[in-house]
């Protein structure tokens, strides 16, 4: 049989094109969202019903477009983002290919209206399944209003993947929400059937995350920049970590992207304070020369190319670093637990706490013999066992440091006390900290201790495996490998991190070969070194009950507030944990 070439018509085009840009209603919100904030609107309006299925508008105030434009903008290829491909180094626009709105109107029926600021009429288009059917003058405010009607009804196969109302309108909240964040200083307003979902005015980024992504959670913000990127944005405490990773807003010069690299480069930073399995909630914006990043890879631009990967990795998990290792919602606590040793009188709240205060006043006139010789550092006094013993005076400063031992309970957790908090800390959770940190420390001054095999190894490598071992050539050796290029892909390793010496070192060397690939930098090697000093922090230390002195709990606390990510034992569990006076009395039914 003969077979011909044909040139596909536009409309078929057009509805291939559609396939790729257009896979639900949130995707349709998407593109007509970017157009809008990319015609500089300053509020943007999101009407929806049935989920979307049966009605999508997209309403704002931006530029407009002319009657010339606007018939323009419904061709294939139209765009008045980039005219010529050098263009693409320089995006700083969402949109640029040209495809959205043609595509969206040959999948669904479609109405385009739009008035140019300072012209007296706006025009108005119906598109149906992509043929323009009117073309027609009215009256509207400056901006652009599109209305997309009955999607796919002319492509059943994608009809039929269309989930439920509710499914689809959550879609469209989520996406939404990642725009919202993306432009604090645009309002933006989404109703479904006519009922308001989400309304934000404009605001800094602080206040858009804690209107749409972090209600009531505490942030802290973090900020840095290398020769390849700027980083910037705010990250939740670790107690408000996600078991997905749909808490991580992550943006590359403002637009949402979900990006191996950069999530990996969070993972990295957040491991030392997060339980495996766990993700953070943080709003992440990179900011890179337009030229070095790619984000024509695919027409949804939610992957991302960088042209300097391994910099930007490691800029994203440095400046996170930096920040987590100050555990920052820990310095946060410490403003309202003040030691009790100021002169200031505490606020009274109620008549309760104010009992509170009279016993510490009692305390503090007229320290009892027992008080005296806990404020002697080298006095020796009777094992606190369980029973309690006057707080103590401490004007030492750091979250730690400036609790208060009130006793040990079942010889494994420390009972504290800050103003009107109850603190109860893990001692075996702080030891193991306190211990890995050194560890560590000395790990990384000492640098990487190699140990010979007495028989080397020989491994067979794949081609990519061998050409990354040859190409990191320099990665190996300070991290303790020594190894010889045997011939074709046969490699042989001499010796290995003495940490890992009796360990499964060839499924190391393999898994840092892949992170190696993938990520252009070794994070496996310090993920089994942390893993491994974990487990040998965890074996060296206090284990189970064990009856501390109250100088040792003192000293316990003291090293605490000098240690990093003091916030969580290494395994990422917290170490304290606080009770308010508050949420006591509302135990006992007192408030
Ligand atoms: P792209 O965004 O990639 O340029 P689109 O198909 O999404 O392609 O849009 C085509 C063109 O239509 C845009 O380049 C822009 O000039 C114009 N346009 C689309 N939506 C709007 C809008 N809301 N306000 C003003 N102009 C718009
Ligand atoms: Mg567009």
């Amino acid at each position: 049989m003969a077979v011909h070439v044909k040139i596909l018509t536009e409309t078929v085009a057009n509805k291939i094109a559609a396939g790729e840009v257009v896979e639900r209603p949130a995707s349709v919100v998407k593109e007509l969202v970017e157009n809008s904030i990319d015609a500089g609107a300053s509020d943007i309006r999101i009407d929806i019903s049935a989920g979307g299925r049966r009605m999508i508008r997209v309403s704002d105030n931006g530029h407009g477009m002319s009657r010339e434009d606007a018939l323009l903008s419904l061709e294939r290829h139209a765009t008045s983002k980039i005219s010529a491909d050098t263009d693409l180094d320089t995006i700083d626009t969402l949109g640029f290919r040209g495809e959205a709105l043609p595509s969206i109107a040959s999948v669904s029926r479609l109405r385009l209206k739009s008035r140019l600021a300072g012209t007296i009429e706006g025009t108005e288009i119906a598109v149906e399944g992509g043929t323009v059917r009117s073309v027609t003058a009215c009256g509207m405010p400056a901006g652009t209003e599109l209305t997309v009607e009955q999607l796919f009804y002319n492509t059943p196969a994608r009809l039929k993947f269309m989930r439920s109302s509710e499914t689809e309108a959550s879609h469209t909240g989520e996406l939404i929400v990642r725009l919202a964040i993306s432009r604090p200083e645009i309002g933006f307003g989404y109703y479904n059937d006519g009922k308001e979902i989400l309304k934000v005015t404009a605001g800094d980024l602080q206040q858009r995350l804690k209107k749409v992504a972090a209600r009531d959670i505490p942030l802290f913000s973090f900020y840095g920049e290398t020769a390849a990127a700027t980083v910037n944005g705010y990250f939740a405490p670790p107690t408000a970590a996600r078991s997905t990773a749909a808490g991580m807003y992550t943006y590359i010069n403002n637009r949402f992207i979900r990006d191996k690299v950069v999530q990996h480069a969070i993972m990295q930073a957040f491991r030392a304070v997060l339980e495996k399995g766990r993700y953070p909630l943080l709003a992440l914006f990179i900011k890179v020369n337009p030229g070095d990043v790619d984000v024509n890879v695919h027409p949804t631009k939610h992957e991302v190319r960088f042209r300097q990967q391994a910099q930007v990795h490691d800029t994203i998990q440095g400046v996170l670093e930096d920040v987590l290792r100050e555990s920052p919602w820990l310095e946060n606590r410490q403003n309202i637990a003040r030691p009790i040793a100021s002169s200031e009188p505490l606020p009274l709240k109620s008549r309760h706490q104010a009992g509170v205060q009279q016993a510490l006043d009692r305390f503090m006139s007229k320290p009892s013999p027992e008080l005296q010789r806990i404020n002697e550092p080298d006095a020796s006094y009777s094992r606190p066992e369980q029973k309690t013993v006057p707080v103590e005076i401490s004007a030492t400063t750091g979250y730690f440091s400036s609790l208060q031992i009130i006793c040990q309970f079942r010889a494994a957790y420390i009972i504290c006390q800050a103003d009107d908090r109850l603190v109860i800390i893990d001692q075996h959770a702080a030891f193991e900290r306190v211990r890995f940190e050194q560890l560590k420390k000395g790990f990384l001054s000492g640098g990487v201790e190699s140990q010979r095999l007495l028989i080397p190894v020989t491994l067979e490598l794949s081609f990519t495996e061998a050409e990354t071992a040859r190409r990191y050539r320099d990665v190996w050796t300070p991290i303790g490998f020594d190894l010889d290029e045997f011939g074709g892909l046969t490699w042989r390793i001499n010796a290995v991190p003495r940490i890992v010496a009796l360990k499964d070192y060839e499924g190391l060397f393999r898994d840092i070969l892949t992170e190696l690939q993938q990520h252009g930098s070794s994070a496996s090697f310090e993920l089994v070194r942390d893993e491994l000093l974990a487990r040998v922090a965890c074996h060296s230390v206090v284990r189970g009950s064990h009856i501390l002195e109250l100088v040792e709990m003192r000293e316990l606390l003291k090293q605490m507030d000098s240690t990093d990510f003091a916030a969580q034992c290494p395994h990422g569990r917290p170490v304290s944990f606080e009770i308010t006076l508050k949420e006591l009395e509302k135990t006992f039914n007192r408030s």
